[in-house]
């Protein structure tokens, strides 16, 4: 509680002042840029340790460059997504919406996906996609929250796994897309962590990732008015469910 008092035309006027949210805030910051660091650092000591080798062997070392790119890869792809995070948070960003056929770029994303990702680890994604869904969207976000949602399916599965992707409507008229994996599934007390930036769960930890990908998908979907259903149980798997409101369609494209 901050207190301040003065005079004003024989007054005496007390201002009283809650400054627990403004400390919450300053706690988030600080944990923010504390977590960013941490993140930033273990690549760049990777890079840093590689170079010394390189130095010291003064020859071209294969394994070591291959290594060295990877990891600039990670630092590359963690720098992009903080500035995501940053932008869709701070409000800079604005949705170019247009009317988007939703079933066709679902299963667009979905065989690209097939081809570039799981078919490497012999995962096989089904789909059961209802026709001629329409959506007002921003199609790249929107496109972005579900490649989030598959490459998280996908990195969570176990080599020979199936992955369902469904779309439909319900008896409200509201969309549904569903992601359902059965992978290693999230511990129950840190589901409501998950879409927290920089959050990972306890046993994620042995796969790679950066714990921004939920925090991005949230903020999408919650920019289109939707919201986010999760189901999960530890050895037996996930399931992710975005629910978007249907919008009136014969409306214009819209900027917002
Ligand atoms: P990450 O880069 O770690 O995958 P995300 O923000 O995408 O970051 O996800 C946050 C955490 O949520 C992950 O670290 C993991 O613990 C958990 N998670 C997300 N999707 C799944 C999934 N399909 N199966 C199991 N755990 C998941």
């Amino acid at each position: 509680m901050n207190i301040e008092s003065f005079l004003c035309d024989g007054y005496c006027i007390v201002v009283i002042r809650d400054v627990t949210l403004d400390k919450d805030l300053v706690e988030k910051q600080k944990k923010f840029v504390s977590n960013i660091s941490h993140e930033l650092k273990s690549p760049l000591t990777a890079i840093l340790g590689f170079l010394q080798i390189l130095k010291e062997e003064k020859e071209y070392n294969q394994v070591i460059l291959n290594y060295m790119e990877s990891e600039t890869i990670k630092l590359k792809d963690l720098v992009l997504d903080i500035l995501e995070v940053s932008k869709l948070q701070s409000y800079e960003l604005k949705l170019q919406k247009k009317t988007i056929n939703l079933s066709w770029l679902l299963l667009k994303i979905c065989d690209e996906n097939i081809n570039l990702k799981a078919s490497k680890f012999n995962i096989s994604i089904n789909t059961n996609i209802q026709d001629g869904i329409s959506l007002i969207a921003d199609e790249d976000k929107i496109s972005q929250a579900i490649v989030n949602l598959l490459d998280n399916a996908i990195k969570y599965s176990n080599p020979h796994n199936q992955i369902n992707v469904l779309l439909y409507k319900n008896f409200n008229q509201e969309i549904l897309i569903e992601v359902k994996d059965s992978g290693i599934g999230i511990p129950e007390n840190e589901v409501c962590y998950i879409f927290d930036r920089f959050y990972r769960a306890k046993n994620a930890l042995s796969i790679g990732g950066n714990g921004l990908g939920l925090t991005i998908f949230k903020e999408i979907i919650e920019m289109h008015g939707g919201r986010i259903e999760v189901a999960s149980k530890v050895g037996q798997g996930s399931t992710f469910t975005i629910i978007l409101p249907q919008e009136n369609l014969a409306g214009e494209s819209e900027s917002c």
